[in-house]
């Protein structure tokens, strides 16, 4: 295709402002998927994706326009987790549609979304959607989108991904002004990897913007970072599912399949080159994404450990962000610290173990990962708090972020309340509306890895929302606590915690294993503590009677059901000592509020 008729775009948003829903019309519209075979979220493959109604993975799409134009679209997952996915798609692409929900305005990841966009030197094309909500309010926030990136409201474009109304109108103005791609035809191949996946049955397909040149079928390929070289079995474009083709050329979008195992040999960021006549430079790459969360996975039951090993192994062939190696734990077992983007990252590799390994996990409460310099000189990365020294400890650095919470005005109080209250340092403050606040805090991502979205929800009734992005790392007082059941230390449940902070954290945490631990059948004193230092304690009393005592006897339904349910609650129990202990009491860490 001639790179003058193609126009290259992503949508970006933030979450459910409807990025995947107006992808559906999209393809309907450009006849790309017909009527028949039209589901909603098309684009969203995986199960867990539907199930949640959350875009993971994203997706490049090739559709026709009045038959002159080519667009590709890539549809970009909105959760801030997996803004890596984002800036991959972004180097891939001219222009953005920058979609605001026109019920509800612009929100904290538009506005990520939006700056990195303009990092790329995109376009940007601001849609308002959702028009046909009966609360839509398209002509406030078209003045609000305006005011953030310059111009003029009525340049707004209403649309509505649900009915399609001005979805025409949209795919005229992307072709009016996205600019073409431009590149060299006649120079060596340069295409860029933007992604890769895991296929069982063909391998690692990957996903290339090609910039300069061409490739044709039945190349070898090499991979410019590690001259690796492959043959091509495959090469097409996606529309929307995979589809031979001749070759691909500057500008274009598509997928080469070389019958390799491995993400890793197909790096997201790397340059294509052919053999026979490589190229010298490769593209600007980007960097690999940095796990920022850390947890610890066990079997429920040890002899699943090889299941557990294996699983891991193949999900990282399709998730190069998932980082994982084996360690041991006195209360848990064999089992894996893996480290992760977020806590949703985190679920959903969780999640995806379970069902499709068929494997029973427990977890472990969350962690950052904490840099400490010995009194010695030696330094060392704590991505397990039950590892943190007991030496001399010069100092102890800890991850920070930049957040970005966008409130109403009468939430203001509240959400600095609860921003300080993570020792979070206010950078700046902004009106984007005379209703509408930007509120910027440097905090530690050690407190807003667990429950700070959640509290931000509640205390501002839904209406806060939050972006975050790494920034760089702040010395920091901080004390490990160990949590003792019957004078033995847990390591899985110690915990990293600021100074001022560890007593109240180790009162609760006493506390809340009283709770959530079933009585058994002798005392188990809790004890929390800095080094030798007891801090808190608590004890789970006795139980002195069989539950089956209750029973006298006779009702044998009643006694199967009671001990059925026993059995059910017994399912996420694991042993530790001689106590057992349920899945919750290994995260309820740190939730402290
Ligand atoms: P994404 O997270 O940005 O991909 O958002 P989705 O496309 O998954 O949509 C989020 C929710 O908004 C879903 O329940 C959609 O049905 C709904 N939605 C999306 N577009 C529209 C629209 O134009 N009008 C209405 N009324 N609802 C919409
Ligand atoms: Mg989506």
């Amino acid at each position: 295709t001639d790179p003058s008729r193609i126009r290259n775009f992503c949508i970006i948003a933030h979450i459910d402002h409807g990025k995947s829903t107006l992808a559906d019309r999209m393809l309907q519209l450009t006849g790309v998927v017909d009527q028949r075979r039209m589901r909603d979220q098309y684009l969203d493959r995986m199960d867990i994706e539907r199930e949640r109604g959350i875009t993971i993975k994203s997706q490049a799409v090739r559709m026709p326009w009045r038959d002159e134009f080519v667009l590709n679209m890539i549809d970009t997952p909105g959760h801030v987790d997996f803004s890596y996915e984002v800036s991959r798609s972004l180097e891939a692409c001219e222009g953005a549609l920058l979609l605001v929900d026109a019920a509800q305005g612009v929100e904290a990841q538009t506005l990520a979304n939006l700056y990195m966009a303009m990092e790329h030197d995109l376009a940007i094309i601001p849609v308002l959607n959702k028009i046909d909500l009966p609360a839509a309010q398209p002509e406030k926030y078209a003045e609000e989108l305006a005011h953030l990136i310059g111009g003029d409201p009525a340049d707004c474009l209403r649309v509505s991904g649900k009915t399609g109304d001005g979805v025409t109108e949209l795919l005229d103005r992307i072709v009016e002004q996205v600019p073409a791609p431009v590149g060299d035809p006649d120079a060596p191949a340069r295409a860029m990897i933007f992604d890769s996946v895991y296929d069982v049955y063909r391998g690692v397909v990957t996903f290339v913007r090609m910039v300069d040149g061409r490739i044709e079928p039945r190349e070898r390929i090499r991979m410019m970072s590690t001259a690796a070289t492959h043959e091509l079995l495959e090469m097409g474009v996606i529309s929307p599912e995979p589809t031979p083709s001749g070759g691909l050329g500057v500008g274009e979008v598509g997928y080469l399949m070389t019958g390799v195992k491995d993400v890793r040999q197909s790096r997201v960021g790397d340059t294509v080159t052919i053999s026979s006549r490589p190229a010298s430079e490769p593209l600007g790459g980007y960097q690999d994404p940095q796990p920022m969360v850390y947890s610890g996975l066990y079997p429920l039951d040890g002899s699943d450990y090889p299941v557990l090993r294996d699983a891991l192994d193949r999900l990282k062939l399709n998730d190069a962000a998932l980082a994982f190696e084996p360690e041991t734990s006195t209360a848990l077992g064999f089992g894996f610290r893996c480290g992760f983007l977020g806590l949703l990252h985190l679920e959903i590799v969780r999640e995806r173990l379970e069902r499709e390994f068929n494997l029973d996990l427990i977890s472990t409460a969350p962690n950052v990962v904490y840099r400490v310099t010995m009194e010695d000189g030696t330094e060392l990365a704590v991505t397990n708090p039950s590892e943190f020294p007991a030496g001399k400890i010069a100092t102890v650095y800890e991850p920070m972020v930049k957040a970005t919470v966008l409130t109403p005005n009468d939430y203001v109080g509240a959400v600095m309340e609860l921003c300080q209250g993570r020792r979070g340092q206010l950078q700046g403050m902004d009106y984007l509306s005379p209703e509408r606040v930007e509120l910027r805090y440097s905090l530690p991502l050690a407190e807003i890895i667990y429950d700070f979205f959640d509290q931000l929800k509640s205390r501002t009734k839904g209406y806060a929302s939050l972006d975050y992005e790494a920034t760089d790392e702040l010395p920091s007082d901080l004390v490990k606590v160990d949590i003792l059941l019957q004078g033995e230390t847990v390591d899985a449940f110690s915990a990293i915690v600021h100074k001022d902070k560890a007593y109240r954290y180790g009162l609760s945490i006493a506390e809340k294993l009283r709770s959530l631990i079933p009585r058994q059948q002798f005392e188990v004193p809790i004890q929390a503590a800095i080094g030798n230092r007891v801090i808190a304690r608590e004890t789970i009393r006795a139980i002195r009677k069989d539950v089956l005592a209750k029973c006298y006897g006779g009702d044998v339904t009643r006694k199967r059901k009671l001990l059925e349910r026993q059995k059910e609650g017994k399912k996420r129990m694991k042993m530790v000592g001689r106590v057992e202990v349920p899945q919750e009491a290994f995260i309820a860490a740190l939730s402290t509020d």
